[in-house]
């Protein structure tokens, strides 16, 4: 059974080194240069919209199609529920759930980053920015604040003029998080609200820190979505297939 996933995720890796006696084809936008690889084929790079995945779905004879990309990586899992619907493949949408707060937490949600951004100087004027590279632009004209980024790459212009850019990739300790926070002496931390590890999240909490935590996109419509690696597994072995004679 082909399956193609959509990674770019921690999760869509886990996915295919999971999916032993499948044929699996994973699928990267090419955003990073050196890029965690899953197991398996992989292919780096955009397909050219809604058609190009269409296509793709139906010349490699794809099964089955599972969206594991990012919940912030809105354009890709259109397309992916747009090609699906338009060549009859089933797609699977694999998602982790956002972060629900805990006592001691002090959040405040924002619909995007640009109200992010609005909020900040009400917060604090010592943030560290964990929106990833591309969300880095949106906070170019706040002069009265001095940021910490953290990102995979180096972020483009746009940027805060008073910046430090720290390149690292997680998983990230609570340890390390306190420390990060502590040195810099930062007093707020901004957010996508992408689930996973929440060691910065724990650390603010720790520390007294407000988190301005930015919503997610709205999910694709009417996909079948599940939580974890475990349940798409569970799913795949049970999928009707689409297979063509
Ligand atoms: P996006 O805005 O939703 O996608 C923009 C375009 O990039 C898509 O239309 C598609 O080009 C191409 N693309 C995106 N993901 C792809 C994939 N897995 N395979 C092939 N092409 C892909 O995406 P994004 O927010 O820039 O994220 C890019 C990748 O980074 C995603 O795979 C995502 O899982 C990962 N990521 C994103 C974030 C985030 O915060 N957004 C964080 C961590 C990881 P075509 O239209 O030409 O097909």
């Amino acid at each position: 059974m082909p399956v193609l996933i959509l990674g770019g995720t921690a999760e869509g890796r886990a996915l295919a080194a999971a999916l032993s006696g499948y044929q699996v084809i994973s699928s990267l936008a090419g955003r990073t240069r050196t890029p965690l690889l899953p197991p398996g084929e992989v292919r780096i790079g955009g397909f050219g919209g809604v058609e190009g995945l269409a296509t793709f779905l139906l010349e490699r004879r794809i099964d089955v199609l599972v969206d594991a990309t990012h919940p912030f990586a809105e354009s890709i899992s259109a397309n992916a529920a747009a090609a699906a619907s338009a060549t009859g493949v089933p797609l699977l949408v694999l998602r982790r759930p956002g972060w629900t707060p805990q006592a001691g937490d002090d959040w405040r949600r924002v619909p995007d980053l640009a109200q992010a951004a609005a909020l900040l100087p009400h917060l604090g004027h010592r943030v560290f920015l964990t929106t990833g590279r591309q969300g880095i632009a949106a906070f170019a004209g706040l002069d009265e604040c001095w940021f910490l980024a953290r990102s995979v790459e180096p972020p483009e212009p746009p940027m805060p003029a008073r910046l430090e850019v720290l390149l690292d990739r997680g998983p990230f300790t609570v340890d390390g998080e306190l420390r990060l926070l502590h040195d810099h002496r930062i007093d707020v931390l901004v957010s996508k609200d992408s689930g996973g590890s929440d060691a910065k999240l724990v650390a603010a909490r720790e520390l007294g820190i407000p988190v301005v935590l930015v919503d997610r996109p709205a999910p694709p419509p009417a996909a079948i979505t599940v939580a974890t690696v475990e349940e798409a597994v569970a799913w795949l072995r049970k999928a009707p297939t689409t297979r063509r004679g």
